[in-house]
């Protein structure tokens, strides 16, 4: 199966296709569908420079073509990559890039791998009943929450992109489409390793393998257990990455095995949210009845879903089936420990205390000002950073969260306690690990719905512009650390980006 390079079009990108190249039958090539009058809705200069493209042509009216999908530039091969997936639990053997394509790779600024790719350029060979569209107002909240994790210093695939095709995409109602163009580390996902176990057997898994490995873990080549130690890297990566969204409150949605990267970045802000109030059962997705997807289930879902790469790889890590079903158990059953140690390390940045004191005694630190949180229904993101205010000298936001509430000073004089190291460095690290600014789900909505209602880009620019600089509190920006009232929070509602 060979794309067809393109020679002819704007030299937009250096690209260098690793995955066309090496991967023959892992896709299938397609082309995206042209879009009768594209408008370009936001560039990001500073991601576009990252990959050492010129802004100023990808700005311009050949650049603006190219990002519609109606002008291929020069070196892109574009392919839809197969993958399968478990949806909420249920395995769906074949699914693969639907509305996506991967136009190509390049080497950024950093000399690291990036994938270029579209998302809602239209149909492909896996786009069963779906018309491979995006709707404008997912595509601005895949830019948004992204950019947000991004600023939040969270590993994350970016938006460089987002243009208007001047077509309606049929939803519920018709709704203006987009082209959303996406940067990531790679594409890999659990589900991609599923698709090769599930259809072709162990050969392609392990051509698969490694790749992936040449990508993500170049220094496993050499291993005496490659296979385990790739299982043991993703691992990692997912039990610090649900870590990290632990500490600012953000709930992915739709944890399927398809949308969880080898990586370690996130990926699909499709039915996201940030978390108001604290609560761990705290549940935003439509279709999330039973609150699979919860904040606090994240982690088991993330062991969950590595339990399903595990399988694809077995046959890979041991010929003798029972000897691989023990040494991957082993991985996955230290997940759970492994990921509480990344928890600890962000709930220690946040409370502002050194790492290397007693695990139980800051494990206990943290649960119990959880807790307050959860039984007096406080602002999570807020009540951290009035932590560090407190910490930093400005005690009067702490005071108008909690009054004068007896269990609470029960908790702060032994947060303070063991606080007594106070360094300058510490409170440094607590206002990053404490932002003042995260994308609230009324402030994302309203600022969709003026793009996608009135034309309205400001609200979306502004509230950009306020999460790009997250860990600064400024007064002309105080709207937007604000909580939703109570009543929105509680009928929110978001649905899977299609
Ligand atoms: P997602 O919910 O975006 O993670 O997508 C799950 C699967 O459904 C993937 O295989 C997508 O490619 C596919 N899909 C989602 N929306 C569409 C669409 N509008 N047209 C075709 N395929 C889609
Ligand atoms: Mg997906």
């Amino acid at each position: 199966m060979q794309t067809t390079n393109s020679p002819t079009g704007p030299v937009l990108f250096r690209f260098d296709n690793s995955y066309a190249r090496d991967l023959d039958g892992f896709y299938r090539p397609g082309q995206p569908e042209n879009a009768s009058k594209p408008q370009l809705i936001r560039l990001n200069h500073a991601l576009a420079e990252e990959l050492l493209a010129d802004v100023d042509q990808l700005a311009g009216p050949d650049g603006v073509s190219v990002l519609a999908g109606n002008l291929l530039p020069a070196g892109a091969e574009p392919l839809a990559q197969a993958y399968a997936g478990h949806q909420f639990g249920n395995f769906s053997p074949r699914l693969g890039d639907g509305r996506a394509l991967l136009l190509g790779e390049v080497i950024d600024r950093h000399g690291k791998r990036r994938d270029i790719a579209f998302k809602g350029s239209g149909r492909t060979p896996f786009s069963r009943s779906g018309d491979g569209k995006c709707a404008l107002g997912p595509a601005l909240r895949e830019y948004l929450v992204g950019e947000a994790m991004a600023a939040l210093g969270i590993p994350t695939t970016r938006a460089l992109a987002v243009v208007a095709t001047g077509d309606m995409v049929r939803r519920e109602r018709p709704l203006p489409g987009a082209v959303l163009t996406r940067v990531a580390a790679s594409h890999l996902r659990v589900g991609t390793f599923e698709f090769f176990a599930a259809h072709h057997g162990p050969e392609r898994v392990k051509q698969l393998a490694d790749f992936a490995i040449n990508r993500h873990d170049p220094q496993l080549a050499g291993h005496d257990q490659p296979y385990l130690a790739l299982l043991e890297a993703v691992a990692e990566r997912q039990a610090e990455l649900i870590a990290r969204w632990l500490g600012v409150g953000f709930i992915h949605g739709v944890m399927n095995t398809d949308n969880m990267t080898i990586s370690g970045e996130t990926i699909d802000y499709g039915p996201c949210a940030f978390m108001e109030a604290y609560s761990p059962r705290t549940v935003f997705s439509s279709i999330d009845i039973a609150g699979r997807y919860a904040y606090g289930q994240q982690a088991n879902i993330a062991q969950w879903n590595l339990t399903r790469l595990a399988e694809a790889l077995l046959p890979l890590i041991d010929a003798d089936s029972e000897r691989a079903v023990g040494l991957a158990t082993a991985v996955l059953e230290a997940f759970p420990e492994r990921h509480a140690q990344h928890w600890l390390k962000v709930m220690r940045g946040k409370l502002g205390l050194d790492q290397n004191k007693d695990v139980t005694v800051d494990r206990k630190l943290a649960t119990d000002f959880l807790e307050l949180l959860h039984q007096r229904k406080i602002d999570f993101t807020n009540s951290f950073r009035a932590l560090y205010d407190a910490a930093n000298g400005q005690a009067a936001p702490l005071h108008q969260l909690f009054g004068d509430d007896a269990q609470f000073t029960h908790w702060q004089n032994a947060w303070q306690a063991r606080q007594l190291q106070r360094s300058a460095g510490l409170i440094e690290t607590m206002k990053h690990a404490n932002p003042c600014y995260i994308a609230r789900n009324h402030q994302v909505e309203n600022a969709l719905e003026a793009a996608v209602e009135d034309q309205d880009l400001a609200p979306f620019e502004r509230l950009l512009s306020v999460l790009q600089q997250p860990f600064d509190a400024r007064p002309e920006d105080a709207a937007y650390a604000e909580p939703a009232p109570l009543a929105v929070t509680a009928n929110y509602q978001t649905f899977c980006g299609t």
